[in-house]
């Protein structure tokens, strides 16, 4: 018998109108790419929005046309978000640190009528509008002053986004849809071959927001000011720009610069209570305050995901800086977090360092989402802690084809993620690597995530990587890249020396490298594809 409830469909414009109406003052923070900091009330922000809307209406968009961005977080974006999604047209998030030529591909891919863009982006806008044919208006998120300068003949000429939406209604009728219609559009990094695309629906936007901002995951209300650095090119900042128009919380977005002295600054200046980034964004904040003696004085929470936390980093943030980490897992075909390491009440009793083993994990599903592993013939591998094998995952928020694919990208039900994996009694995961990154030596896999972070609780190592190389009697043996921390006096037989007292014998690395800094991709990973192609062939013995 079918419920007798009403059939509210679950859609993104219903977020930004219930802020809008229930949080009007509350403050939208945005550091604007040239510099000064700006803030509007949301309302102000839904009315920026309807005009938005009003505006790619009159060039002649209709529900269903893909509209890009290329663009950091800040207040324009953000109000895109809202006025692309609401008005039934597919937001097209792009990662500006795509190659050019998968920049071309996502944008014809994606059939992008309108591609909206920060003055950073000009000059590659300018290098891939000619092979974008079906591109209508490059729309810079500025005022006609700060126009960028287009070279002649320009490729593209792009109108201001306040000479866009000047004049425009901010009223603006959202239409009424089926909730599983396509809102957002975000490609994987594409490592390996084109990129592909997951086209999140309404519903599991809505769905993941609303999750997003329980106790136990970012825990967002109107008392929280909220940073997400996490850039919303990709995977739409974990969610945070929805949920925090759900929770009525403050945002605050930082725009290009996101160094640790950028970042710490607007943190202290805004008075920011939870954050979210990547590992590599931690690191430079650390590295920031612990060079100037500084302290946080309204920080209370990070969220890091993306790929691991090193546990060192989290004693530090949570020990010395009072600062709780929560550590998180999930990939674009996720929707942000689907894990979360958490600590339950009992778990706050035990001491410190067992504490930071629970959060280095990847934790537990949040609601709505399960997860398994798998052997290779895809038999489920028991929750005892130690058997290892594919994660899979099933969920709400979880992509079931990519975009124009005709067929599934699932196995039996379940998406298959490429990570290894393994899930102790309690629900808590592990990921011991990805499918593609683990080391096989001798037969046996060897933990690339595992040695880094032992690498990384070392005091003169600021970012390690570990890859593995060709050897003639064991297959694969692990290298070890480092980055020493600033002034800091570090060499191969102390790091190794260190490392062997903490890992298994046959776990030291073959070799060790030192570097000045490690080549990082647009979503703050280490490109370890990179690196094996610089170094996969370095080991000689
Ligand atoms: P890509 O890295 O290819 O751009 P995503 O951004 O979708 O793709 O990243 C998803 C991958 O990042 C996951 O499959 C996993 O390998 C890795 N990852 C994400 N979070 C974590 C984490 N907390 N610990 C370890 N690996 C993680």
């Amino acid at each position: 018998k079918p419920g007798l409830m009403m059939d509210r469909p679950l859609l993104i414009s219903g977020l930004l109108e219930h802020a809008a109406a229930q949080h009007a003052t509350q403050e939208v923070v945005s550091r604007e790419t040239h510099g000064p900091t700006v803030r509007f009330g949301i309302a102000q922000t839904a009315r920026r929005a309807r005009q938005l809307a009003n505006a790619l209406r009159g060039l002649g968009l209709q529900p269903g046309d893909a509209v890009a961005s290329i663009a950091w977080n800040n207040h324009r974006h953000l109000e895109a978000y809202f006025a692309v999604s609401g008005s039934g047209m597919v937001m097209h998030t792009c990662n500006p640190r795509l190659h050019p030529e998968q920049l071309v591909y996502i944008l014809n891919h994606a059939e992008d009528r309108v591609v909206l863009f920060d003055s950073t982006f000009a000059p590659l806008v300018q290098a891939i509008a000619a092979k974008c044919p079906r591109v209508l208006a490059w729309v810079c998120l500025s005022e006609r002053e700060r126009l960028p300068d287009t070279p002649s003949p320009a490729a593209a000429t792009p109108l201001a986004y306040e000479d866009l939406i000047a004049g425009q209604p901010d009223t603006f009728d959202w239409p009424e849809f089926d909730e599983k219609t396509g809102a957002v559009l975000c490609y994987t990094s594409g490592t390996t071959g084109n990129p592909k695309g997951v086209l999140y629906s309404h519903r599991s936007i809505v769905l993941n927001a609303t999750t997003a901002c329980l106790p136990d995951v970012l825990g967002l209300s109107t008392r929280e000011s909220v940073l997400p650095v996490v850039p919303m090119f990709h995977i739409n900042a974990w969610c945070i720009p929805y949920a925090a128009m759900v929770a009525g919380a403050r945002i605050v977005l930082p725009g290009p610069r996101l160094d640790g002295a950028s970042l710490y600054e607007l943190m202290e200046a805004e008075k920011v209570t939870i954050s979210a980034g990547v590992p590599t964004i931690w690191m430079g904040l650390l590295q920031h305050v612990e060079q100037g003696g500084l302290r946080f004085s309204t920080m209370r929470r990070t969220c890091v995901g993306g790929s691991a936390m090193p546990r060192a980093l989290i004693e530090k943030f949570n020990d010395v800086y009072g600062v709780e980490v929560r550590h998180g897992w999930g990939m674009t075909e996720t929707a942000a977090i689907a894990t979360l390491s958490n600590l339950s009440a009992a778990d706050w009793e035990r001491p410190a360092e067992e504490r930071h083993a629970i959060v280095a994990r990847q934790g537990k599903v949040v609601s709505g989402i399960e997860i398994k592993v798998v052997d290779e013939q895809g038999a489920t591998l028991p929750r005892d802690g130690a058997s290892q094998g594919e994660l899979m995952v099933r969920g709400q928020w979880i992509v079931e084809r990519y975009h124009k694919a005709d067929r599934t990208a699932l196995v039996d039900g379940w998406f298959p993620t490429g990570d290894i994996a393994t899930i102790a009694p309690d629900g808590v995961m592990t990921i011991r690597d990805r499918t593609k990154d683990v080391i096989k030596s001798g037969g046996e896999w060897i933990s690339s995530i595992d040695l880094e972070n032992a690498a990384a609780g070392h005091p003169a190592v600021a970012q390690a990587a570990v890859i593995g190389i060709k050897h003639p009697k064991w297959d694969e043996r692990p290298l070890l890249l480092l980055v020493r921390k600033p002034g800091a006096a570090l060499e191969k037989p102390e790091i190794l020396a260190f490392l062997a007292e903490r890992v298994a014998k046959w776990w030291v690395p073959e070799d060790v490298v030192f570097l000045d800094a490690l080549p990082v991709g647009g979503t703050g990973k280490v490109q370890k594809n990179e690196l094996r192609k610089r170094y996969g062939g370095v080991f000689s013995g």
